[in-house]
């Protein structure tokens, strides 16, 4: 699994429901992530962790382990 480069993922790294406020990162995509299931409507795209940050998205466990240490590490 990698990134998407059709709609509604246009080759970016991030992707978060709306709805679960989960991110997963498309370059380290499991099985478990099962992004396919996220609705269209749900779907919101981000090249940079900064603005999931401050939408308070969570991190995948299974493709985003180290999120938490990855936005402590952002400069804000
Ligand atoms: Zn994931």
């Amino acid at each position: 699994m990698a990134r998407r480069l059709n709609a509604p993922y246009f080759g970016k790294r991030y992707i978060g429901s709306s709805e679960t406020k989960i991110l997963h990162d498309l370059d380290h995509e499991s099985d478990k992530c099962r992004i396919d299931s996220i609705e269209r409507k749900h779907i919101q795209m981000f090249e940079w962790l900064s603005i999931p940050r401050d939408l308070n998205y969570s991190g995948c466990p299974y493709c985003m382990p180290d999120y938490k240490k990855q936005i402590e590490s952002l400069r804000s």
